[in-house]
């Protein structure tokens, strides 16, 4: 297995985490998971029977029924209920795995943890040196993907701004908050067209070639339906909605965070951008 030099530094945030990943999705409970959860006992086993639909009647996957947009067992303290009255054991893949990613790149498994997670991004971005990865096949996979190789330059006009916004305001919204978001964008294009001509002047270059070689590494597995060109002009339409966007809020953490939220984690979308 291949992954980043900061994959095994992953630790989630917990309490700390302002985006918790335990709000606002619906989570699957693998098969193996949902059988052993219909049969635990005690305070946990009897509230997993009720806060979470073991047995969909609609063929659907076991999962969590959200209260309030909340997985049932986030306590207002943030942190998890299961998780404080069983230990991690208790948790179904989806819950144990995430935000790890994994795929296969000319018949090498590789890994990494998605960027929708407020933590996976403070690892990318605590440096602007070129991503260096770490396994057994290392020297094979920095033959084939090296990253050091990879440079990305925003180059943006006013109508550039306008196509951008439009090619994602046509991508399958996350949420409310998204479709609002790329409205309020549509009724500023001068306005960020002219903030983007600043932070071109001043933005980190390095860090862009770092965010631009991780979107690209997520997608490697997709080589065989796509070629090398299409995943890096996903990457480079990617990191210039990011760019934009950190250019509006001077939050790259955060303008990583929300896209990573909305593209990468639906393949449509993914699959979107690089049909277009
Ligand atoms: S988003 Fe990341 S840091 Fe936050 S709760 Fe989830 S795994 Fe932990």
């Amino acid at each position: 297995m291949i992954y980043p030099d900061f994959y095994e530094k992953f630790e989630c945030k917990a309490d700390m985490c302002f985006h918790t990943c335990c709000r606002g999705w619906e989570i699957d409970i693998d098969d193996d998971t949902a059988e052993f959860y219909r049969s635990l006992e005690g305070k946990i086993g009897d509230k997993l029977r009720i806060a979470a639909n073991l047995e969909p009647e609609d063929g659907s996957q076991p999962h969590f029924i959200l209260k309030n947009e909340k997985c049932p067992f986030l306590l207002e303290s943030g942190l998890c209920e299961m998780i404080l009255e069983e230990g991690e054991d208790i948790l179904c893949d989806i819950c144990s795995l995430h935000p790890r990613f994994f795929g296969q790149y000319q018949n090498i498994d590789y890994a990494g943890v998605g960027l929708s997670c407020e933590k996976s991004c403070e690892l990318l971005l605590e440096t602007d040196e070129p991503i260096t990865f770490v396994g057994d096949e290392v020297k094979e996979f920095n033959r084939v993907f090296s990253t050091a190789s990879l440079t990305y330059t925003p180059e943006f006009s006013e109508v550039d701004v306008e196509e951008l916004i439009e090619i994602f305001s046509e991508t399958e919204p996350i949420d409310e908050n998204w479709t609002l978001h790329i409205e309020e964008l549509q009724g500023k294009i001068g306005e960020i067209t002219d903030k983007i001509e600043k932070y071109t002047l001043e933005y980190n270059a390095k860090l862009y070639n770092r965010i631009y070689s991780y979107i690209l590494y997520r997608q490697l597995e997709r080589c065989e339906e796509y070629s090398w060109e299409v995943l890096c002009d996903y990457a480079a339409i990617c990191t210039d909605f990011v760019f934009m966007e950190d250019a509006l809020m001077r939050d790259t953490k955060e303008a990583l965070r929300r896209f990573s939220e909305q593209i990468e984690y639906c393949p449509e979308n993914v699959s979107f951008l690089m049909e277009l």
